[in-house]
């Protein structure tokens, strides 16, 4: 007979942190390769909210323990022995005061990236990519950092509702604002009906680069990927990563806020997501816009978010390996 023991996090339980990984502090991470952390924030959105609930539900989107290694199939390397990651928790921020919460969210990524550690942030809706990527910037050089940009929506739009702050126009502040350039940007995904052609006439004087759903159709994904790269590598030693989950179908990631059809798949995604991380120096990444309260049976699109982060820690520890 074994001895009984009661673990938190255990099997049959959410994990308290990302994939069972250490608990972090964010003012004592010289230590950590990543922080994950979560920005609990959906008071951005024009259309369906929930995201608030985006991070609980990416951590708990995991069965694969926390206990001994998991290394990735293809590649045998195991991201948690190979970086050092630690999960923060979530950032505090006030309910329904965008400014404020924003504000918040840079001054903690700003402290992340400056003590040399990667913020990995589970969203929220996209307005926090403003503060992520900017954040970042703030730290690596404003100028010096490509943004590669998942998404059905181009985030590029002029205001919200009259307001500078919003979902659809974190890449027009990151660029006006000169934190991230619009020659910096390779946006992957784009479809459907937004924005107008005035806002894309901007994007093209901005010289963004942006690949459709048509254009992954015409030429393939890798092609469009191989492209992206050389585009995010063109004059920039690092990158940002930012993956809006509208980019996935909603037949595989029903649970966000503004659904698109007609995207890519899951497996195209986290396929795509590991390459980057492993041919670009990722200095920061964020992956948004899961809304739980939308999600189908079986949590897919919490999962798949999940599977996300975990795509871009192992494309990092391949990386690290490969540089060892
Ligand atoms: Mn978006
Ligand atoms: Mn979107």
């Amino acid at each position: 007979m074994s001895e009984t023991t009661a673990t938190l996090g255990g099997h049959f339980s959410n994990p308290t942190t990302f994939a069972g990984c250490p608990p972090g502090e964010l003012n004592d991470l010289a230590a950590a390769d990543v922080a994950i952390v979560g920005a609990p924030f959906d008071w951005g959105t024009t259309y369906r909210a929930g995201a608030r609930f985006g991070p609980r539900a990416i951590r708990s989107g995991d069965y694969l323990g926390s206990d001994g290694e998991r290394p990735h199939l293809p590649t045998g390397i195991d991201p948690f022995q190979v970086l050092g990651i630690v999960d923060i928790g979530d950032f505090d921020l006030v309910p329904g005061y965008v400014e404020e919460s924003i504000s918040r969210i840079r001054r903690g990524i700003n402290r992340i990236a400056e003590q040399g550690t990667v913020p990995i942030v589970l969203g929220g809706d996209h307005t926090i990519t403003f503060p992520n990527a900017g954040g970042v910037a703030d730290i690596h050089g404003h100028g010096e950092v490509a943004l590669v940009h998942f998404d059905a929506h181009a985030d590029t739009g002029e205001a919200h509702f009259g307001e500078l702050l919003g979902h659809g126009t974190p890449m027009r502040r990151l660029i006006e604002s000169g934190a991230v350039p619009g020659h910096r940007f390779v946006q992957i995904g784009l479809r459907g009906y937004w924005p107008p052609p005035d806002v894309v006439d901007w994007m093209r004087q901005q010289n963004m680069r942006s690949y459709l759903m048509t254009d992954i159709l015409d030429r393939g994904l890798g092609p469009v990927v191989d492209d992206a790269l050389s585009y995010a590598l063109d004059g920039a030693s690092k990158a940002f990563i930012s993956v809006d989950i509208d980019v996935v179908d909603p037949g595989m990631a029903p649970g966000t806020g503004t659904p698109e059809p007609g995207g890519l798949t899951s497996r195209e995604l986290l396929h795509t997501l590991r390459r980057l991380a492993r041919e670009l120096n990722v200095v920061g990444a964020d992956v948004v816009e899961v809304s739980p309260p939308y999600d189908g049976p079986g949590e897919i699109t919490s999962r798949l978010a999940n599977r996300a982060v975990l795509e871009i820690l192992n494309g990092m520890a391949e990386r690290k390996v490969g540089e060892e």
